[in-house]
């Protein structure tokens, strides 16, 4: 027999808890299939072929792997849902993302968010991750050894989430998850392949930022990108 009052009780508890979910941001549950099958596969694949965030971001520790961890407040792991169909890779930490520990907070993160809002996603539901995870002293382009210390991780990090979705922010994420030299200019515009994951690369918004006109060309990806982000649902 149902007991009422303890009913009513967990009633409030899931109420409480909701509310506070909500007051921290969240809006909602992923309970499509994808994701429970990838829930269901958690604790069950051997270790390394299935890292989970949690074990990456500890093996990176207080990373001292490059010349970046002298000159950082944070290291910017990545935010974001675990269990993301679409993950967006930036180039590295700038001020913002360096004082707050968080990827995409500063000027173009506020466009990123727009972007992702365009494409009626929110910031919840998606996974936001850079090739480097430390910033480089007045935002200068990252150097090569210091891609090679810090990819690896970004690597785990994909195959834990599993996304079947990459959008490569700018020429930085593009060319090294596709492991080209050729310009974002004529990479974009199409879906490349990582690892059997869909990279769509498209401009940096801080390239946006300054080049406005450049706006309409990213739109036209994310088009592209809802045709087929919907189709897989
Ligand atoms: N630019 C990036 O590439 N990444 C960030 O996190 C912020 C700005």
């Amino acid at each position: 027999m149902i007991d009422k009052y303890a009913f009513d009780r967990a009633l409030e508890e899931i109420h409480t808890s909701l509310r506070g979910l909500a007051a921290r941001g969240n809006r909602g549950f992923d309970c499509s299939a994808r994701s429970l099958e990838k829930l269901e596969q958690w604790g069950q694949g051997s270790g390394d072929s299935q890292p989970t965030l949690e074990a990456v971001r500890a093996d990176l520790g207080d990373c001292q792997r490059c010349q970046l961890a002298g000159g950082r407040k944070n290291i910017v792991f990545g935010a974001g849902n675990p269990l993301a169909k679409l993950v967006f890779v930036g180039e590295g930490p700038g001020f913002e993302e360096d004082q707050q520990g968080l990827p995409f907070v500063g000027p173009a993160g506020q466009l990123l968010t727009r972007i992702i809002e365009a494409i009626n996603l929110d910031r919840n539901q998606v996974y936001i991750c850079n090739v480097i995870k430390c910033r480089p002293a007045g935002n200068r382009n990252p150097q090569p050894d210091e891609i090679n210390a810090c990819f690896p991780f970004l690597e785990r990090q994909l195959a834990a989430i599993q996304p079947d979705f990459i959008v490569a922010l700018g020429t930085f994420a593009a060319q090294t998850l596709l492991g080209t030299s050729t310009p974002i200019s004529r990479l974009r515009g199409r879906f490349h392949e990582y690892n059997g994951i869909k990279v769509l690369p498209t401009y940096h918004p801080a390239y946006l930022l300054r080049n406005p006109d450049m706006k309409r060309a990213v739109w036209e990806d994310m088009k592209m990108l809802m045709k087929e982000y919907r189709y897989e649902d």
